[in-house]
Parts: C-alpha cells; structure tokens; sequence
C-alpha cells in the first residue's frame, strides 16, 4: 500500500496523542491497517486528508443520523456561534431541549444535560444511589456504558460473586458494588436478585445492546426486567446513548413499550455536538442538586452551541417520522445482502438488524448475549472491513461495533453497498 497523508499524520499523533487517537477504537487495531485521517464529511460520505472519499456507515458512531454536516443542523449552529459559545449561565435553549427530550420520552419528567454518554450514566447511577440509599448495582455483560470506574468491569470467576476491574487503574474496592449479569438471560438477573436484592440500587441496561455488535432483547427480556425492578425497589435504567432517537423518535423505550424509571441519552440528541442527558422520574431527579443531595454539576453543561445543534436535528426528525421508515428498510436490505452472501458462499454469518442498526457476526451461532458475539471469527470481520474500504465504503473497524444507517443514505448508495457486501 501506498504512503499517505494519513499515514504520515498517524505518525506525528502517535507521538504526541496515545495511541495516535483520542478514543481506542480509532486506532483501527482489529484490522490491522492504519486509520483514515478525516478532512471533511457531508451527507453520507467522508473524506480523508488523502482526498479519497467514502460512504460512511460509522456515522460518527451513531450522532449522524440526518448524514453529516445536515444544511440546517449547520445554518443554526453558526447563527448561535455569533451570539457567543458559553456564558456558564441559563438559557432558554436548555429549556427548548429539555422540553422536546419529556416529550419524546414520557417516561422522563425531569432531565439534567452534561457533555457526554460517560457523564450521563455515571451521574444516573449516583442518582439512583442517592434515591433508593443503596449502593449495589447490576450491569450487562457485553453492554457499555462510558468508561467511568465502577461501569469498567468484567464478570467475577465464580457465579454470585462480585464483578473484577476491567481496565488497570480502577482499584477493586471501586467495582466490588457492580454485579454483571447476562444479557437476555432472567436466570442471571434473578440469581443476582436473590442474593443482592434489597441492595440493588439499580439495573441498567442498553434496552437493544449496540455495543458487542447489534443484540436484540429476547421477546420478554425488558419487560421482565421491568418487573423484577419494581419488585426489589430498584431503579430500573434504559441507557439508550445509542437507541434513543435512533429506534423512533421516542428510543427503545417507545419501540418495546416499556417505562424505564431513568434514562441516559447522548450522540443523536447533540446533532454531532458534545451533548448528553440523564432523566427519569422528578422523584428520583429531584436527588439531584441543587435540589437535592446528589451533587452534579458541569462548565459547559447545556452550552448553547450544542443545545442549538441538538435541538435542530431533533426538530428535524420530529417533523419526518417517515425517515424512521426509510433507514429501516435499508437496514434490512442491508441485512438481507449479508445473508445473500452467507448462502452463496456458505461460509457462517448470523445478521441481527433493529430500526437502523445492524451487526453481521460471522458465526453460525444465533447471537443474543456476549458469549455467542464473541464466537464470531474477526478475521472473517477483517477481510470484509479491507474490502468494504477498498471499494470505497468506510464500515466500523470493529465487529463489535454496529453498522449505522443514515437519512443521507441514498437507495442507490444501499443498492451499491449490497453488490460490494455479496461480492466479497
Ligand atoms: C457511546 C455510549 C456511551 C458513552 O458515551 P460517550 O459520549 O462516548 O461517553 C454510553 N452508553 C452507550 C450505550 C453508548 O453507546
């Protein structure tokens, strides 16, 4: 392969950035080639500092839902520039925000903004302490919720026990009340309950998990999950970061008809901006300061420029739920290619697809927890990632990382991306 710009560029920032990237997956570790450096995106389509431009089904990971750079997202953004980038104080943007995130999303009375995903779930879970005076909480395995202390860990060796670290410099003593259960499996959740119920604080949960790949909930999943909740008193948390405003205007929790007790929202609802919020029920946000006693707080919580790109896109997708329609059903065109090429090779593939979402694990297993997602073969993964990018298609470097489709996705880009998934 030729030397290029990029690969220049990954040499300098490797020097001064770890890792050459500012968030791992960047990196391109997985597929062992060197990142694209990007210039410029528009639409559905990115160009690197090389000036080669792709059809892009990162979509940021997630927050380019209307494609990038959307005419009116950008025309807002730099009108509110002009009034100034931050003043620490309140706007009404906030309350603008704060009224169309109730409104899509009955479930939550109250919501608190913050700067991102991280930021948001951490906060829900001290809320939720803070709420039920419980300090336990019990996560999935296979789902991610940023990378605060306590959400960084993996499964303990023995069943019941307490959860290990899963990154170095987290001390146990920070992950011992985090309790890992298994995604789409009750048993877990009850056993976990059984033992540790009255001192649950809190289950939380991506209501459809986009972070081991795309792995829908099981029929009942959530709504036993709401129930069980109820029953020991534990604040029941839908971390829709990914799905909110993604599955339909009003997340997972609208699509499967569940109310969770709090809710974590991040990528869509900042329109490409640093943007995040955690809300729920006003008895539980009520803890938060400076009404209550749980302490939170943030310089650029709520910053107009974010505000104003987030409240753009939303208003966008608000006035076109036929969009909703549209990145579905290429979606599932998507979906059908993969399969489409599973037959003509016979080589492994399961494809799991929601709203527009989707995930081809190369196994022949069905996927519905961490362990059949990681029974894929990542070198089949690789392969696809290389010959995706040499046709021109930028797919996330990863197969533990969904494929997003946009509004900006043309039929014909579909039609195109199909024949280059069923040619390889
Ligand atoms: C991306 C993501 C987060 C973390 O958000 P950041 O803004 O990257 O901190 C949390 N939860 C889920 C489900 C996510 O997909």
């Amino acid at each position: 392969m030729n030397h290029t710009n990029s690969d220049d560029l990954f040499e300098q920032s490797k020097k001064a950035i770890p890792g050459g990237v500012n968030s791992p997956v960047r990196a391109f570790l997985n597929v062992g080639r060197n990142p694209l450096f990007i210039k410029s995106a528009k639409g559905s389509h990115i160009t690197d500092v090389d000036g080669n431009t792709y059809l892009d089904y990162v979509c940021s990971w997630g927050p380019g839902i209307l494609g990038h750079a959307h005419d009116e997202v950008i025309e807002a953004v730099k009108k509110a520039c002009d009034q100034g980038l931050t003043y620490g104080a309140p706007t009404e943007k906030e309350l603008i925000l704060a009224n169309m995130i109730k409104e899509a999303m009955p479930s939550i009375e109250k919501v608190r903004l913050v700067n991102s995903g991280t930021e948001a779930t951490m906060s829900a879970i001290r809320t939720a302490r803070g709420y039920t005076n419980r300090d336990y909480i019990i996560k999935f395995r296979g789902n991610y919720h940023g990378h605060s202390d306590g959400l960084l860990v993996k499964a303990g060796s023995a069943a019941l026990t307490t959860s290990v670290p899963d990154s170095k410099g987290v001390p146990k003593a920070y992950t011992k009340h985090t309790l890992v259960a298994n995604y789409n499996d009750k048993e877990s959740v009850e056993a976990l309950m059984g033992e540790y119920g009255q001192q649950v604080a809190a289950v939380i949960v991506e209501p459809v998990a986009a972070n081991m790949g795309v792995v829908p909930p099981t029929k009942d999943f959530l709504s036993f999950l709401r129930k069980i909740t109820q029953e020991y008193g534990s604040v029941l948390i839908f971390d829709e970061v990914i799905t909110g405003f993604r599955l339909g205007y009003g997340g997972a929790q609208e699509r499967y008809n569940i109310e969770p007790d709090m809710t974590t929202l991040g990528k869509i609802i900042g329109g490409g901006m640093p943007l995040a919020a955690y809300g729920g029920r006003a008895e539980i946000m009520e803890q938060v300061s400076p009404v209550g006693e749980v302490y939170q707080a943030g310089t650029l919580s709520g910053n107009p420029i974010a505000t104003t790109a987030g409240i753009a896109t939303l208003s966008i997708l608000k006035q076109h739920p036929e969009y909703y329609d549209q990145i579905e059903e290429n979606a599932k065109i998507l979906a059908a290619a993969f399969r489409k090429w599973g037959e003509k090779t016979g080589q492994p593939i399961t494809v799991n697809q929601v709203g527009s979402l989707l995930s081809a694990f190369f196994t022949e297993k069905e996927v519905v927890d961490f362990e059949s997602a990681t029974s894929s073969n990542t070198q089949a993964y690789t392969n696809y990632f290389n010959h995706m990018l040499q046709n021109g298609i930028y797919v996330a470097p990863s197969q533990y990382e969904a494929m997003f489709v946009s509004m900006a996705h043309t039929r014909e880009e579909i039609e195109q991306t199909c024949q280059c998934i069923i040619g390889q």
